[in-house]
């Protein structure tokens, strides 16, 4: 299918993986824009929030639970939540994943001007 993301998912393609189960998993970016900036992603091929429906509910609940985890596992204390929906929104590859970003020092370093 040659979903980037997939392939991490089976680890085909090697990516910093910081947390994974059975339906997730939360991997560092490899072009950060944040001291921390990690996409947490679900392991099922949805290609956007487009895409997402009724029978979702339950994984989208459970990524969310754990983002929040992960967030404090990685000393986040507060942080931004980013998600590209489609091309005219950003998005560069197509299978969902939300950006987590934190860990600025100062308040102008948290403003993110280059996202994408
Ligand atoms: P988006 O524009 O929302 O689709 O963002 C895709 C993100 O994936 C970008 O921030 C990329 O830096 C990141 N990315 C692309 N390939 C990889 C990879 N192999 N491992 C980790 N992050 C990646
Ligand atoms: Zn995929």
């Amino acid at each position: 299918m040659g979903c980037i993301f997939c392939k991490i998912v089976e680890k085909e393609q090697k990516a910093d993986i910081v947390y994974e189960d059975d339906k997730i998993i939360a991997f560092k970016n490899i072009r950060p824009l944040a001291p921390v900036h990690l996409l947490v992603i679900p392991k099922k091929h949805i290609e956007s929030v487009k895409e997402i429906s009724g029978e979702d509910i339950d994984l989208i609940g459970h990524l969310w639970v754990k983002m929040k985890d992960i967030a404090k596992e990685n000393d986040l204390k507060g942080y931004k939540v980013a998600v590209n929906v489609g091309k005219e929104g950003g998005q560069e590859i197509f299978h969902l994943h939300y950006h987590l970003l934190g860990g600025w020092k100062s308040k102008k370093d948290r403003d993110i001007p280059n996202m994408p």
